[in-house]
């Protein structure tokens, strides 16, 4: 079953996102939300380069939600959203005309980041398991795969994605505030907002609901050009950059030839070996002895040769899949 990268976007810009958007994508379904990959024991579990979580899922993580997205969830009425931003006295938040995030130095950190202590920092919009605020997350969220179909090459693509997404959600946020003639001086979600720009925000927009669903309405009337726009100019490096990442991980044809990485780090762990694909934070594959000396033998031949050499050889087969795998990840090049 596939999907398309929109899905991933948020509603009021689903339909204003550049062509590429509407590519398709495998559905990701080893990150099963409702059998969360963390909350499982850590024998049954397959992810191995997070830790087990309790029930918290991922969302030890407060997201930064943009003044339109903000207006976006009090339209459609979302009543936990509405009773723990507004009616709530100990939310941890910072409210402002940028949108609603944490009021702490957290909010400067990855979602990656946070995943190591659920009592440190529990989204305000988690809701006995699931997201109360799922109709419309931002981009961080809807784009978190914590384990993709498509290994490392398919992680690379989701986090860039969302960092992309939260780019353009800050440019949109700031071009709501232009629109409504505040200017805050503000360029990224970590510049503290001017105490003076609050108390002015707030006298002139004692109405902040109002406020918010102002900024709804503008994002609802940005033309989808100038969002083609913004990431064909400011954007274009990380947007051609996504593209060549969505290639990378969601190709599915096999190359006529290919040829072991002989750069990556293998070690050996208990009988197993693991390809480490990303040195910084030791991601990789676990393989066993046979499948790694199998892949070892693909030397730049054709690989119907190599394959029929396995068969005739050793009696084994490489599955497509298995393969387009190694070679998204550039374990095969
Ligand atoms: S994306 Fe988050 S909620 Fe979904 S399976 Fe992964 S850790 Fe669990
Ligand atoms: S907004 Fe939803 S998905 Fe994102 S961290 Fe909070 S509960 Fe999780």
């Amino acid at each position: 079953m596939s999907v398309i990268i929109c899905d991933y976007v948020h509603p009021l810009l689903r339909n204003k996102m550049p062509s590429f958007f509407q590519s398709t994508i495998p559905k990701e379904f080893l990150a099963n939300c409702h059998e969360c990959n963390i909350c499982k024991p850590v024998e049954a579990s397959f992810v191995e380069q997070v830790r087990i979580l309790g029930n918290s899922k991922c969302c030890n993580y407060q997201p930064k939600l943009p003044n339109f997205m903000v207006g976006y969830l009090l339209e459609t009425k979302n009543t936990l959203f509405r009773a723990r931003v507004f009616s709530n006295p100990h939310a941890q938040l910072s409210i402002n005309p940028l949108g609603v995030c944490s009021n702490s130095s957290s909010i400067v950190q990855e979602k990656l980041n946070t995943l190591n202590d659920e009592r440190l920092n529990r989204c305000t919009f988690y809701d006995n398991g699931r997201c109360g605020i799922w109709n419309g997350v931002n981009g961080i969220c809807a784009s978190w795969i914590c384990y993709s179909i498509a290994g490392f090459a398919g992680r690379k693509f989701w986090l860039h994605l969302g960092q992309l997404l939260e780019r353009i959600e800050l440019e949109l946020a700031s071009l709501c505030l232009e629109g409504l003639g505040i200017d805050t001086h503000v360029k990224t979600w970590s510049d503290s907002l001017p105490e003076t720009v609050i108390n002015d925000w707030q006298a002139e927009y004692p109405d902040r609901e109002q406020f918010y669903r102002s900024c709804s309405t503008i994002i609802k009337q940005v033309p989808k050009a100038h969002i083609e726009f913004l990431f064909k100019t400011k954007y274009n490096q990380a947007y051609n950059q996504l593209q060549q990442l969505y290639l990378k991980a969601f190709r599915t044809t096999l190359c006529a030839t290919l040829t072991f990485n002989k750069t990556l780090e293998i070690v050996n762990d208990s009988g197993f070996y693991e390809i480490i694909l990303e040195p910084t934070t030791g991601y990789g594959f676990k393989v066993n002895r046979f499948f790694l000396e199998a892949l070892k033998q693909f030397d730049g031949r054709p690989i119907t040769t190599v394959r029929q050499e396995l068969k005739r050889k050793y009696g084994a087969s490489i599955p497509d899949d298995q393969l387009l795998l190694m070679q998204n990840n550039e374990v095969l090049i």
